[in-house]
């Protein structure tokens, strides 16, 4: 009689356990299969520049190309040297953000200074499109790693001019709220159908590849959000209405 319950009991505590080293499995599984995809991915993303400089540079020696040509094709070679440096610096920070290798001292980071100085830093860019920058709120004080926050908010505001349309508005606003600090930038830009609003924190996504090629990216930038969210504990929430723009907003 008196084994029946203790059974029951060791059911009882040994069945959670197997279903949390389950999920565990399950979890490294996903791991392993994303690390397998993200090496796949970043070969052919290697691949891809170094094929088009590869080409262009045994054209050119060749002697076939005519003088006049030649200023448009070292421009395509700098061009996709450029992109290869930017690729690789994305995959070195996300890299080490993975390993945990990056700087975690924290310290008092006002968000509103921060980004003001992220915005100076991007008018060129915004200027070149016409996009007109605005910033709102108060001073956040948070502490956290200033290098990947600043990284967090320079991807956000950087594809609010990219993805903007000419003569757009990108509005940020920082401010203390009750559910915590936040960061919003709102843009009129082009977009981001419904369908796909989780999958451009994915490493390489890129919405409708066609037309963003004509703007430059590596489809790393979100993914750098995202790891960046995760490591301060921060939530990322995206609305976006094709053809209208789209609204990010960070809550830490
Ligand atoms: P990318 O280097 O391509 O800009 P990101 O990871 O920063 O890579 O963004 C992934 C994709 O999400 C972009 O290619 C773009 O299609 C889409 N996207 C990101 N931000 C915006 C935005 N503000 N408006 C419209 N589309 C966006």
């Amino acid at each position: 009689d008196l084994e029946e319950p203790l059974e029951n009991e060791v059911y009882e505590e040994l069945t959670p356990l197997l279903e949390s080293i389950d999920k565990q499995n399950k979890e490294k599984e996903a791991i392993a299969n994303m690390r397998k995809e993200f090496s796949a991915n970043v070969s052919h993303e290697l691949k891809t520049p170094l094929t088009s400089i590869s080409g262009y540079a045994e054209i050119m020696k060749s002697g076939i190309v005519k003088p006049e040509d030649m200023p448009r094709f070292s421009e395509k070679i700098y061009n996709e040297a450029r992109r290869l440096i930017t690729l690789v610096e994305d995959i070195i920070k996300l890299s080490h953000l993975d390993e945990g290798k990056v700087e975690l001292e924290r310290q008092d980071v006002d968000f509103y200074e921060l980004t003001r100085e992220i915005i100076s830093r991007l008018s060129p860019q915004a200027s070149a499109k016409k996009v007109h920058m605005e910033l709102t709120g108060e001073s956040v004080i948070y502490n956290g790693v200033r290098q990947i926050l600043d990284e967090m908010v320079y991807n956000i505001c950087e594809n609010a001019i990219k993805y903007n349309k000419e003569g757009g508005e990108i509005r940020v606003w920082v401010g203390n709220t009750l559910n915590g600090k936040k960061i919003i930038v709102t843009d009129t830009g082009i977009g981001i159908p419904k369908e796909q609003q989780e999958r451009i924190f994915e490493r390489f996504y890129r919405v409708d590849k066609s037309h963003s090629k004509e703007i430059g990216g590596t489809g790393l930038g979100l993914s750098i959000v995202k790891h960046g969210a995760i490591l301060h504990n921060a939530k990322i929430h995206v609305d976006s209405e094709l053809g209208k723009g789209t609204r990010m907003e960070l809550t830490f």
